[in-house]
């Protein structure tokens, strides 16, 4: 269970939504400090003052983090105050950035391309495991349809496809791949009744301030809820949870 805002904002942000996704039984704290933005005049992190705050934060709730890279250059930075590297859609086939990160023996967390196949994300993984770091996990988002009603097109079948073909876990990020909060859990249990390994939602408190993908966010209440049934519904397809004191 991974969970946290799309992009560190601040210190106080970033504890309060962490107190929250802990509460809720979050395992690992996610933002970003380096986000990849469509437009060069959207917010683009607050770098290492970022990765700063997500270190502190995670520190203080006993929280692993991960937050995206995005440069080659950044991987000694970025793997100094994160314990998962995130590779984005928009870096997939990136190979200078996979095999940087494949020197390391951090975990990846290697998010599927917009566009790209199930076997487009393999072969990126590939890249990861060449070079002797085994720590691979990765991450269907949605992939680009036509239809503006949601984000990107949820293709949960790529759960179940990617677990024939390789070893590695896979998991789900609904946030992205729907852009609609309403659409979350739905897609998150689909994701966990398809056998995805994890589940990556994006959290905020105030979703109308936030610097990035605000419309997209679950706020922690909703995030307590949902987390709670996707870890029924992990037990009940033969996952290990999570235990939270006084829940079934
Ligand atoms: C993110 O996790 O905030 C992100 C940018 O995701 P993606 O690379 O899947 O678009
Ligand atoms: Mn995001």
């Amino acid at each position: 269970m991974i969970a946290g805002p799309c992009a560190v904002e601040s210190s106080e942000r970033m504890d309060a939504i962490a107190s929250a996704v802990k509460a809720a039984g979050a395992d690992i704290l996610r933002s970003g400090a380096y986000k990849p933005r469509t437009s060069p005049y959207s917010f683009q992190g607050m770098g290492e003052d970022g990765l700063k705050i997500l270190r502190e934060t995670g520190d203080k709730y006993a929280m692993p983090v991960v937050t995206e890279i995005t440069d080659p250059r950044n991987v000694e930075i970025v793997a100094k105050y994160s314990d998962m590297l995130q590779v984005g859609a928009r870096n997939m086939q990136n190979f200078v950035l996979l095999t940087e990160i494949g020197q390391t023996r951090k975990p990846v967390l290697l998010k599927r391309g917009m566009s790209a196949t199930i076997n487009d994300l393999l072969m990126s993984a590939e890249y990861i495991l060449s070079q002797g770091n085994p720590n691979v996990v990765a991450c269907e988002r949605g992939v680009k349809g036509f239809d503006p009603i949601t984000r990107n097109i949820f293709d949960v079948a790529a759960v179940p496809a990617f677990k024939a073909l390789s070893h590695l876990p896979i998991i789900v990020d609904p946030s992205h791949a729907t852009g609609r909060p309403d659409l979350i859990p739905p897609c998150a249990l689909a994701g966990v009744a398809a056998g995805a390994d994890g589940v990556h939602i994006e959290v905020h408190n105030c979703p109308e301030e936030a610097l990035s993908d605000g419309p997209q966010a679950l706020l922690p209440d909703k995030y307590a809820d949902l987390a709670k049934q996707i870890r029924q519904l992990a037990r009940l397809v033969g996952k290990q949870t999570t235990t939270i004191a006084g829940e079934e």
